[in-house]
């Protein structure tokens, strides 16, 4: 499960809708929860969380170590506050203008600083509207991993729909599984049926308290990467509860 916060809550929020969390879901056993504030706040909520089962990530990193980037922060800056990274958000990809290879380099950035990856894949409404959904995947799927030799555990992949993301409107149950089996599908062609067997997938895109039970039931679904929900205590304890209890997570 991640909480994605994206540019949302002042430093006082944030530290409060930690707390929130904590009480809500410290202990939670049968899911890996992760939650991803601002990067301003990552060092407050590595503090508050320590000594809990709740999991650090950052909304993004950039690959390079060190060096002439202003504005950036690199993922070997972030190892030792953040145990993941979101690599390849599609709002990183249409206002950030980030291509598959730089999503490439920041998923072996991240490996390498010895953190945990989320790479997030997804098709447009115009794209699935072609018939182009399955070759997006593969398209993007394939350029973040094309360095690697083998997939490490480490690595989980996220299906959200662009279509889907902030728009109230999530997958169908069946449009979900159908991203998910093909994220699957192609990481068992790339690296063989283990790698795709262990590799976690989890659909994003509009997921709430009302349909998360229904979308963990889903055979090709291992969690969900929650957005607006997520800036909710109350609700993404709902959420994560939902796949707790239904063995995804
Ligand atoms: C996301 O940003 O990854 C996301 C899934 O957002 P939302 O849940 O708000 O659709």
């Amino acid at each position: 499960m991640g909480g994605n916060w994206k540019m949302n809550t002042t430093r006082a929020e944030a530290r409060s809708l930690v707390g929130e969390l904590l009480a809500e879901l410290d202990g939670l056993r049968g899911v890996d929860i992760v939650i991803l504030p601002p990067a301003p706040w990552l060092a407050d909520a590595h503090d508050l969380l320590a000594g809990s089962t709740l999991r650090l990530g950052a909304q993004h990193a950039h690959w390079e170590r060190a060096g002439a980037y202003t504005g950036a922060v690199s993922a070997h800056q972030l190892a030792g506050v953040v145990d993941h990274v979101l690599v390849g958000h599609s709002e990183r990809r249409r206002l950030f203008h980030e291509s598959d290879g730089a999503t490439a380099r920041l998923l072996s950035a991240t490996l390498e600083a010895g953190l945990s990856p989320l790479l997030a894949v997804g098709e447009t409404a115009g794209e699935r509207e072609a018939s182009e959904t399955g070759a997006v995947l593969r398209r993007q799927l394939l350029a973040a991993v094309e360095g690697l030799e083998r997939l490490d555990g480490r690595v989980a992949v996220a299906y959200e729909p662009v279509w889907a993301i902030g728009s109230g409107e999530s997958a169908t149950p069946s449009q979900a599984e159908e991203g998910c089996s093909i994220v699957r599908r192609v990481v068992a062609e790339r690296f063989g049926p283990e790698a795709a067997a262990r590799c976690r997938v989890l659909y994003g895109g509009s997921v709430s308290a009302a349909n998360a039970a229904e979308l963990a039931l889903l055979p090709s679904v291992d969690g969900a990467l929650v957005g607006g929900a997520s800036l909710r205590a109350a609700e993404f304890a709902a959420i994560c509860r939902a796949l707790a209890a239904s063995g995804a997570g």
